[in-house]
């Protein structure tokens, strides 16, 4: 079968031939329905310095995907052949102390599907059977395949209350965006978002924000100051920029809560810690999604809350065409894209 892989340790993706992968005691194999590019797939794409330290070449890529249960190895008894499911991208040793206690998104033996060992971007793939989690009724497959990243941002938003509350996002990617969606299912009281992408600005609005600033043509912190005179009951830090992050500090209320989810490249800028300390601001950094109250949360909002991601998913690509959408995505011009593999 064919596959997306690096093939080589360079710049790009490759489509290349590889053996139909056999399934193994624990695993499942899946048939792959839809795949959703991330973020992540693009440090591997252009080969930067932790793509380069964490890939080995030959690696089948893909995290975010979905697809139908076509044979099950020895010992699963979880999910059975015909079931859909989707996939989670952490994958644990399920009798670690550390799993066992929720926190197997943190756990130092931790590994990820598409990044240590081959991923789902192909038609067939095999996958722990804890990795393949089923989909409920009602959930739409293109949904489906993204339920990974989608779980970043409900972890993030659902790091507090959330109903009733303002809350600030900074940073407009699809996490960013998502977590708009999950906001405003939840009964946000006023959401505002800052995005330097007039393109982003604008699904940010489609997906739900009250209103959108943008850094580089106004004064976000003037603004915020005006509208919240005593802070924002939270701020969602999601653009891993350091003037983001002084932003979040400054104008998040005093015993308010800031969840990171932007991961920093600049650490020599200076965070003013006095004023986390002197504001008695609560900062938890987040990372993936707690296995698997995030994903009863996000089962929950996708079922019962109403919650609609429509407004980020802005590309549906067959998956041969996977170097325009990571083009796509290069460009910023993009939400969410859809690779379809149901064609084989
Ligand atoms: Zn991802």
């Amino acid at each position: 079968m064919k596959a997306i892989a690096k093939a080589h340790a360079e710049p790009g993706l490759q489509i290349i031939d590889v053996v139909e992968p056999e399934v193994r005691p624990g695993c499942v194999k899946l048939r792959i329905e839809h795949g959703s590019v991330c973020g992540t797939d693009l440090h591997i794409y252009n080969w930067d310095h932790w793509a380069q330290n964490r890939i080995h070449p030959p690696r089948i890529v893909g995290h975010e995907f979905c697809g139908t249960v076509v044979e099950v190895g020895e010992g699963v008894t979880r999910v059975k052949v015909g079931d859909f499911v989707a996939s989670e991208s952490h994958i644990v040793d399920p009798s670690s102390p550390v799993y066992l206690a929720g926190n197997g998104h943190v756990d130092p033996t931790t590994t990820i599907l598409g990044v240590d060992v081959d991923g789902g971007f192909s038609p067939f793939a095999v996958i722990p059977e804890l990795n393949a989690r089923p989909v409920p009724a009602g959930v739409p497959h293109n949904v489906a395949s993204m339920m990974d990243a989608l779980g970043n941002a409900v972890h993030t938003v659902m790091d507090g209350p959330v109903e009733g509350q303002t809350v600030l996002i900074t940073g407009l990617g699809p996490i960013g965006m998502f977590a708009v969606a999950v906001c405003k299912a939840l009964g946000a009281a006023k959401i505002v978002a800052t995005e330097v992408s007039p393109y982003r600005i604008e699904l940010g609005l489609r997906a739900g924000a009250d209103l959108v600033l943008n850094p580089t043509k106004e004064n976000a912190d003037e603004v915020l100051r005006t509208m919240f005179p005593t802070g924002v009951d939270a701020t969602l830090e999601m653009s891993g920029h350091p003037g983001s992050l002084a932003l979040a500090i400054e104008r998040t209320r005093s015993e308010g809560r800031i969840s990171l989810l932007g991961v920093y490249s600049d650490v020599l800028r200076m965070v003013d810690f006095n004023q986390i300390v002197f504001k008695g601001l609560r900062l938890h950094g987040i990372v993936g999604r707690r296995m698997w109250d995030t994903w009863d949360q996000m089962t929950w909002l996708l079922t019962e809350k109403g919650l609609d991601v429509n407004a980020v998913i802005t590309h549906h690509v067959p998956w041969q065409d996977f170097d325009s959408a990571m083009q796509q995505m290069k460009s910023g011009e993009a939400g969410k894209i859809v690779l379809d593999f149901s064609g084989g």
